[in-house]
């Protein structure tokens, strides 16, 4: 009977909704707090999709695992009551079974197991000759092509429905993330698949719920597909990622304050508008192509009499000097002290690659 309430025609047609509002528990803890968020997300009217953890990846031991199996039944049962499809995380074949075996909706791959290969195939191949969609979550190291590897073992399996969930990546040490978005990767994974859905997780990125909104909007911006947030009934008293997660009532608040844009428009000043800016761009943009490539002729120059002169490469006060020129030129023009720092670190690597292939010839 689940089957017909959701069957894979509806599931389709929530999945082409745009913008995608996944929500629901980290975790499914009881039976109780499943039915009262699904009914509570349901009652808004802006949420597709029910999602809840039902076998959880912990860093530690000993932290709330999961309730297992069980769990499934109580999303059934939200699903009846609410009518929303669900999804659920899955990492091992045995859990892909338990999942179909209740009809579950969607499955996705979270980040911890999209890093090894081995739990993919595993996966993947507990997927061969079904029909259900699967999202995948970037790993959580910066590597596109173990997202894409993901991803390819995933299709390979012959699941047609693939979508994949930006939730950001680890990093050392105290960021103000919990995962850092590394936005530029997200972009690049578009571009590459360009066909692809591709829905942002603010809830992990973040960490915390004070972030949220804004890391929202910012998918929203880049066009991302939809979101994925964790939601909770009494979030504070959450038995996992307490801190990330926001009532129902707060989604909605959330959801509502999102400033939402299309991709394109037909409007003819608009359009006008754009063209004559994006050639603007492509002129400096050429411009500043042409000054690089200058800049390179001179490190060239640069790079002759250091070696005529046996002087090394890297002079830390002569770089040390540039940066602080660039930051006080910079600040004053609007950029920030990131975008000069990694601009000036690629281009005086440039300069160094140049330099040595001159001293080295
Ligand atoms: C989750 O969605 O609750 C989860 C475990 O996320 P991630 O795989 O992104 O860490
Ligand atoms: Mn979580």
């Amino acid at each position: 009977m689940e089957q017909a309430l959701n069957s894979v025609s509806v599931v389709d047609d929530v999945l082409n909704k745009r913008p995608l509002i996944i929500s629901g528990p980290c975790s499914a803890e009881t039976e109780e707090q499943v039915i009262e968020t699904a009914t509570r997300l349901a009652k808004t009217g802006k949420v597709d999709m029910l999602r809840a953890g039902i076998w959880k990846p912990r860093t530690r031991p000993g932290m709330f695992e999961g309730i297992g199996t069980k769990g499934l039944s109580w999303l059934a049962q939200a699903r009846k009551i609410t009518g929303l499809p669900v999804a659920v995380e899955v990492a091992t074949a045995k859990q892909v079974e338990d999942a179909l075996h209740f009809d579950i909706d969607l499955l996705w791959i979270g980040a911890r197991t999209t890093v090894n290969p081995f739990s993919v195939q595993e996966v993947a191949d507990a997927l061969r000759g079904v029909n259900v969609p699967v999202l995948v979550k970037n790993p959580i190291n910066p590597d596109l092509e173990l997202w894409t590897g993901a991803f390819e073992r995933v299709a390979k399996a012959g699941i047609k429905k693939i979508g994949l969930i930006h939730r950001g990546f680890s990093s050392y040490g105290n960021t103000e993330y919990r995962n850092a978005p590394m936005w530029h990767l997200a972009i690049e994974m578009k571009r590459r698949n360009p066909e692809i859905m591709m829905i942002n997780d603010p809830s992990h990125i973040c960490g915390n719920r004070t972030m949220l909104q804004d890391v929202a909007q910012k998918a929203i911006d880049l066009d991302f597909d939809g979101l994925m947030i964790e939601s909770h009934i009494d979030p504070d008293k959450a038995w996992s990622d307490a801190k990330q997660q926001v009532t129902p009532e707060r989604l909605v608040e959330l959801l509502n304050g999102i400033k939402w844009r299309h991709e394109t428009t037909d409007a003819k000043e608009f359009v006008v508008a754009l063209e004559k800016l994006r050639e603007q761009i492509n002129h400096i943009d050429d411009e500043l192509m042409q000054l690089l490539g200058q800049r390179m002729k001179i490190a060239d120059k640069i790079g002759e009499y250091k070696k005529n002169n046996s002087i090394t490469i890297l002079q830390t006060n002569r770089w040390n000097e540039i940066l602080e020129r660039a930051f006080k030129k910079g600040e004053a023009l609007g950029l920030s002290k990131e975008f000069i720092t990694k601009y000036y670190d690629s281009v005086h690597m440039e300069s160094i690659n140049h330099q040595n292939r001159i001293m080295n010839s």
